[in-house]
């Protein structure tokens, strides 16, 4: 079986991650849909400080500043923060019996999800079996990376499986939400193969749907 790497479906998996964490109110600090493309020595600093605490080997990657995040409800010490000496590194501390907590989870996973969500959605081309080989070459560090962190907070199976439920059909509604925002970075992304934070979040904010507020 061919595995061709389409440029675009990469792109559009790309700009999917970007425009969830956009949606869900964290950072964009870097987009890479093309490893060949040569990166500024600040992107340069940003890939090696996000792969501290990541083994991703896929075709794309997208780097995020996470927002930190205390837990609502009232006694609960839940929080998602980063690492003081790499904010790259993401800190859960959450309580899986707390409604709130998995809520913060729920939004963090389902910005995961994103990338294989967003080429589902937009990228119908090709036949069934080549898209589904596509898809699970794809989106297999997104998923093991989804199995990790949602392991390390969640004990129970039943708990783990409805959480993943909700933040897929949640990404989905970010996505299927803000598809001029993606087209926008899709576009954007297959022309250049990289693109800083600040383009990106820039191309992002002006195509998001009016009722978010960024
Ligand atoms: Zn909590």
């Amino acid at each position: 079986m061919r595995m061709q790497l389409d440029r675009r479906r990469i792109c559009c998996h790309e700009a999917g991650h970007s425009v969830a964490y956009m949606v869900s109110g964290d950072r964009v600090l870097l987009v890479v849909a093309d490893r060949n493309v040569s990166l500024t020595e600040h992107q340069e600093e940003l890939k090696n400080r996000a792969r501290a605490n990541s083994s991703r080997s896929g075709p794309g990657y997208t780097i995020a500043q996470k927002t930190e995040r205390m837990c609502e409800r009232a006694g609960c010490s839940g929080e998602i923060t980063t690492d003081p000496y790499n904010s790259l590194m993401i800190r859960l501390r959450l309580d899986a019996d707390c409604e709130s907590c998995m809520e913060l989870l729920t939004n963090h996973i389902a910005c995961i999800y994103a990338g294989g969500v967003a080429t589902d959605l937009l990228e119908p081309g090709g036949s069934a079996i080549n898209r589904a080989t596509a898809m699970m070459f794809e989106t297999q560090d997104d998923l093991a990376e989804i199995e990790r962190i949602v392991s390390g907070s969640i004990q129970n199976e039943q708990q783990r499986s409805a959480l993943k439920d909700r933040a897929l059909a949640r990404s989905t509604e970010w996505i299927s939400g803000e598809s001029a925002a993606l087209l926008a970075m899709r576009s954007a992304l297959v022309e250049s193969g990289v693109l800083d934070g600040t383009v990106a979040e820039r191309i992002i904010r002006t195509a998001l749907s009016s009722t978010r507020n960024l």
